[in-house]
C-alpha cells in the first residue's frame, strides 16, 4: 500500500484507540486528501462520538456500504514512521489487543495533552471584522484575536457568559476565523554555561599578574574552559575573567552544556581500553551489526563492564549511520546510562521515560522522528521510538519484571526489542548478570548467541556471601530478629572504615503484621482480600495494594478493642533501629515512600555517590544494576521474602534479586561482604545466589519447569476476570471455564492444549472487584492464540459483560 494519498484514491483505514478489534474505512474529502498519510491522526465520527484514530492505511478496498467521511486532520507531520506499522500490527495480535489503543500506548504520552486546538483571524475574517458593527463582547474577541492564535478557553474566559451573545459561531462557519491545532509549550531550551576562550595574542611585554597569566596557561593547554571549571584551578577567576575580557585577554562566549540528571555538566570521556572479556565480546559481535537480525545475550556478571561494551556497539552502529535503542529497566538507571553515554556521544542522544513532562517527551520523540539523534534511551516505552531504521537495540539488566508493562496493553518490552530487531534486520543485545530463564532457554536452543563475561573488570573479586540461618534464632522476638550479631558487628567496621552500607529488605512500611491483641483478629483493607500494613510516617494503616489508608488510631472491627499489635518488619521500623543503633552514622531509605515524589529518587542516589550517606537501607529498589564503588557491606534481611508467593516463578525472582543485591558490594577498590539471613539456608535458589552460581540454578529450575510444564518450556496466557459481584464473577469464570473444556473437544488441534482453572486468584478481592483467573497452556503459541480468539470473540465467545471485565495476558509474568 503506498504511504500517502497520491492517487485518486479517497479512502483510508483508520485505528481508534478503543476497545474493539475492528479497523473502520472512512472517506477523505477532497480538501483533506494531501494532507493524509499513515501514521496522521483524524477526527472521525464514531457512533455518536467523535474520536481521534489514526491512518492505518491508505486506498482501502472499494466499500460494500455508504461511509462515512472523516472530519478534520490533526497533524502536519506523521507521528510514526510507515515502517513500523506492521510492528503495531504484530503487537496487536500478539497480545490480541486493539491496534488504535497499541499505538497510543507506543506514543508518547503528553501528545493529546499538549497540543491545543487554537483559532487566529484569517486575511478575510480580519478585513471583514475591521469593517462589521460588532457588540462589546465581540469586539473584545476581535481584539484578542488580533493579538494572535488563542484557545477557544481562553475566549470565553475573557467574555464570560456573554460569548453566547456573539456571532463567534458565525464567524467559525464563514471561515474569518480557523483552528489550528498547535502544540503548546513543552520546548525545552537547552542549557548553556560561559566559556572562556583565549582573547587576542598578547604583546610580549604585556605584564600580568600571576592569576591572569595561570588562567591564560591553562586556557591555553586545555581550550576553552567553563568559568566553573576554571574556579577549581584560580578560586578568583569568576571575576578575574570579567576583566580580563574588557582587557580582550580572553573571550566569554555562551556554549551548550549538557547535564546529568543530578544537575551537574558531565565531562566528555573517552572509551577506557577494554579487559580482554570485553575485547572478546566486541570482536564476537560487531560484525554481526547491519549484516541483518541476530540477538545476543550478554550473560555477565556483576561489575563485568556490560555499558562499556554497549557503549562500544553503539558507537559501532551510528558510525554506520544506523540509530540504537537502549533499554533500561527504571529512571534511576536511565539517570546513570545516560550519564554513560552522554559522556562518550554528546548530543546525539534522546531521552524517553515517564519522568519527563509531556512536553518534554514530545520533543523528544521529535527530535528522534526527524534523525536529530542517533541514540534514543528510555524505560520499556522506547522500545518503540520511531526511528526508521535501526542497528541495535540495547536491552540492559533484561531480566527484569519491570521490562512487563501491567497496564491496559500488557507487553514485555525485552520481547518487543527482540521482534523489532528481527522485523528491521538488527542486533539485539540482553545483557544480565542474572539472565531470564527464557533467554537462557533460548540461548540454549539456539535462538539467542549467548556470550559470557566470568570476571570483573580489574579482576576484582565478587564478593564473599555469608549465609545465617534466621530458624536457629527463635527465641528472640521476631521485630528484633533480624539486626544480628554478625550483622551488627559487619556494619560497625564497614563505617569505621569510612565505607558504606546497603541493607535490603523487601518490604515496606514500619509492621506488615497488623493483629487484634484482644480477638485476634487481622486487620485488612476494607476493599482488598489483603492485610494492611502500619506506616509510621502517615500514623495510618494502608494497604499497598489499593492505597486505602485508616487511621492507626482506629478500633479492631470485630471487638472494638484499640490494642492493635503490630509486628512484623519494613524498611522504615529497619531504618529506625538502625539509627538507634548507629546514632553517628547517617541512614537513609530508598522505597516508593519515600521516592514518590519527583525528584526524589535522584536525590537520595546523588547522596549515596557523594557519600553522605553511610548505610542505606531499601527495597529491591536497590537491587538493579546501580554502580556504587564505595558499598562495601551488603545485608539480606530475610533472604525469603519473595519465596513463598504461590507464583511458579518465585525461585526465579528471590534468586535474581538476591544474586543482584549482592552483586551491589566490593564494586570499587575493597572486597565486598554480603550477609544473607534466610529461613531456607538449603533451598537451591538461595544456595545458588550464595555460590553466584546461574549455571547450577540454570539447571535446577529448569528441572522443575520442565517436570510441571511451566514456561519456558511451554507458553501460557492467563485470562483475568473480574468483577464487583462475588457471585456473578464466579458464575461468570466458571461459564468460561466449562465453555473453554467444550471448546477443546470440538476442535481438533485444541487437544493438547492444557486448561488449569478456573480458579479463584491468590489476592481474591483487590479494589473492591473480585477475581478469578483462568490459565491455558500449550506448546505452541500459535495454537494458544488461536485458542483464546475462540474462547473470546468466536460465536459464543465470551470477553465479559456488563461489568464483568477480561483480561488478557500473553506471557504472563505475575499470577497473582
Ligand atoms: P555491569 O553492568 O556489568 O555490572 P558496569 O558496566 O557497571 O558493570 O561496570 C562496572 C564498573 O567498571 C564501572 O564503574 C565501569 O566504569 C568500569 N569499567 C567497565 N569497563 C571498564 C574498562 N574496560 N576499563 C576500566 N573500567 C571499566
Ligand atoms: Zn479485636
Ligand atoms: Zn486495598
Amino acid at each position: 500500500m503506498p504511504n500517502s494519498l497520491s492517487q485518486p484514491t479517497d479512502l483510508i483505514e483508520v485505528a481508534v484507540p478503543l476497545p474493539v478489534h475492528d479497523i473502520f474505512t472512512y472517506r477523505v474529502p477532497q480538501a483533506f486528501t494531501g494532507r493524509i498519510a499513515v501514521g496522521i491522526r483524524v477526527l472521525v465520527p464514531f457512533g455518536r462520538r467523535r474520536i481521534t484514530g489514526y491512518v492505518v492505511g491508505i486506498g482501502a478496498p472499494p466499500p460494500e456500504a455508504t461511509l462515512k467521511s472523516i472530519l478534520d486532520v490533526m497533524d502536519d507531520m506523521p507521528l510514526f514512521p510507515g515502517c513500523m506499522l506492521p510492528f503495531f500490527q504484530w503487537v496487536a495480535d500478539y497480545y490480541i489487543h486493539p491496534l488504535g489503543e497499541v499505538i497510543q500506548t507506543a506514543l508518547p504520552s503528553g501528545i493529546n495533552l499538549a497540543e491545543r486546538v487554537y483559532f487566529s483571524l484569517s486575511n478575510t475574517g480580519r478585513h471583514a471584522l475591521s469593517q462589521a458593527e460588532l457588540n462589546e463582547p465581540a469586539l473584545r474577541i476581535r481584539q484578542r484575536l488580533e493579538q494572535g492564535p488563542c484557545t477557544k478557553a481562553a475566549i470565553q474566559r475573557r467574555v464570560g457568559k456573554t460569548f453566547l451573545n456573539t456571532s463567534f459561531a458565525e464567524w467559525e462557519r464563514r471561515a474569518w476565523v480557523i483552528k489550528q491545532h498547535l502544540m503548546s509549550g513543552g520546548r525545552t531550551r537547552p542549557k548553556t554555561l560561559p566559556f572562556v576562550h583565549l582573547g587576542q595574542p598578547l604583546d610580549d611585554d604585556c605584564r600580568l599578574s600571576a592569576s591572569r597569566r595561570k588562567i591564560l596557561d591553562t586556557l591555553t593547554q586545555q581550550g576553552p574552559m567553563s568559568v566553573a571549571e576554571l574556579k577549581s584551578v584560580v578560586p578568583t577567576a569568576a571575576n578575574l575573567v570579567r576583566a580580563m575580557a574588557a582587557a580582550g585577554q580572553v573571550e566569554i562566549k555562551p556554549r551548550q552544556v549538557y547535564r546529568d540528571p543530578f544537575g551537574e555538566p558531565i565531562v566528555p570521556d573517552q572509551a577506557p581500553s577494554l579487559s580482554s572479556e570485553q575485547v572478546q565480546a566486541v570482536v564476537r559481535m560487531a560484525p554481526v551489526l547491519g549484516q541483518g537480525y541476530h540477538t545476543f545475550l550478554l550473560f555477565g556478571v556483576t561489575g563485568s563492564g556490560k555499558t562499556e561494551i554497549y557503549l562500544h556497539m553503539a558507537h559501532r552502529s551510528i558510525a554506520m549511520g544506523l540509530p540504537v535503542i537502549v533499554l533500561v529497566p527504571e529512571i534511576a538507571l536511565i539517570s546513570q546510562t545516560e550519564r554513560a553515554f552522554r559522556a562518550r556521544f554528546g548530543d546525539c542522544v534522546a531521552l524517553l521515560h515517564s519522568g519527563l513532562s509531556d512536553g518534554e517527551r514530545l520533543d523528544q520523540w521529535r527530535r528522534i522522528q526527524r534523525g536529530e539523534v542517533l541514540i534514543a534511551i528510555g524505560a520499556r516505552s522506547a522500545v518503540f521510538a520511531p526511528f526508521e531504521a535501526i542497528g541495535l537495540i540495547v536491552v540492559d539488566e533484561e531480566h527484569d519484571d519491570a521490562y512487563k508493562q501491567e497496564g491496559a496493553l500488557r507487553y514485555n518490552a525485552r520481547d518487543l526489542a527482540v521482534l523489532r530487531a528481527q522485523q528491521q534486520g538488527a542486533v539485539a543485545l540482553l545483557g544480565s548478570a542474572t539472565p531470564s530463564l527464557q533467554s537462557a532457554y533460548n540461548a540454549q536452543m539456539g535462538k539467542f548467541e549467548k556470550i559470557s563475561l566470568y570476571e570483573r573488570v580489574d579482576r576484582q573479586m565478587l564478593p564473599q556471601i555469608q549465609v545465617e540461618d534466621l530458624t536457629t534464632m527463635h527465641e528472640v522476638r521476631a521485630a528484633d530478629r533480624f539486626l544480628t550479631a554478625t550483622l551488627i558487628q559487619s556494619v560497625q567496621e564497614t563505617l569505621s572504615r569510612k565505607e558504606q552500607v546497603l541493607i535490603f529488605l523487601n518490604r515496606r512500611g514500619f509492621a506488615n503484621t497488623l493483629v487484634c491483641a484482644a480477638c485476634g483478629q487481622s486487620v485488612k483493607c476494607a476493599h482488598c482480600d489483603v492485610g494492611l500494613t502500619f506506616h509510621q510516617g502517615i500514623n495510618a494503616f494502608q494497604c499497598h495494594y489499593c492505597g486505602f489508608s485508616r487511621a492507626a488510631a482506629a478500633r479492631c472491627t470485630r471487638c472494638g478493642s484499640a490494642r492493635i499489635n503490630r509486628l512484623g518488619i519494613g524498611t522504615e521500623r529497619l531504618t529506625d533501629q538502625l539509627k538507634a543503633r548507629f546514632p553517628a552514622a547517617c541512614v537513609a531509605r530508598m522505597d516508593r515512600d519515600t521516592t514518590r515524589r519527583k525528584g526524589a529518587l535522584l536525590k537520595i542516589l546523588k547522596a549515596l555517590r557523594d557519600r553522605r550517606i553511610d548505610i542505606l537501607v531499601g527495597t529491591q529498589m536497590v537491587a538493579k544494576g546501580h554502580d556504587y564503588p564505595h558499598i562495601t557491606l551488603v545485608g539480606i534481611i530475610c533472604a525469603d521474602m519473595s519465596l513463598n508467593l504461590p507464583d511458579f516463578r518465585a525461585g526465579e525472582r528471590t534468586f535474581q534479586i538476591l544474586a543482584q543485591v549482592a552483586g551491589r558490594a566490593g564494586r570499587g577498590q575493597s572486597p565486598g561482604r554480603v550477609i544473607l539471613q534466610t529461613y531456607n539456608p538449603r533451598h537451591f535458589s538461595i544456595v545458588a545466589a550464595r555460590d553466584q552460581d546461574f549455571e547450577a540454578f540454570y539447571r535446577q529450575e529448569m528441572q522443575f519447569r520442565r517436570a510441571l510444564g511451566y514456561p519456558p518450556v511451554t507458553r501460557m496466557i492467563q485470562l483475568r476476570i473480574s468483577g464487583r459481584n462475588k457471585g456473578r464473577t464466579a458464575d461468570y469464570a466458571r461459564r468460561m471455564g466449562d465453555f473453554g473444556v467444550r471448546l477443546q473437544r470440538q476442535t481438533a488441534g485444541f487437544g493438547d492444549l492444557t486448561l488449569l482453572g478456573p480458579i479463584e486468584a491468590p489476592l481474591h478481592r483487590i479494589a473492591d472487584r473480585y477475581r478469578w483467573q483462568l490459565l491455558v497452556k500449550g506448546g505452541q503459541v500459535r495454537t494458544l492464540h488461536q485458542y483464546v480468539r475462540s474462547l473470546l470473540f468466536g460465536p459464543e465467545g465470551m470477553a465479559g459483560t456488563g461489568d464483568i471485565a477480561v483480561a488478557v495476558d500473553v506471557d504472563p509474568v505475575y499470577l497473582m
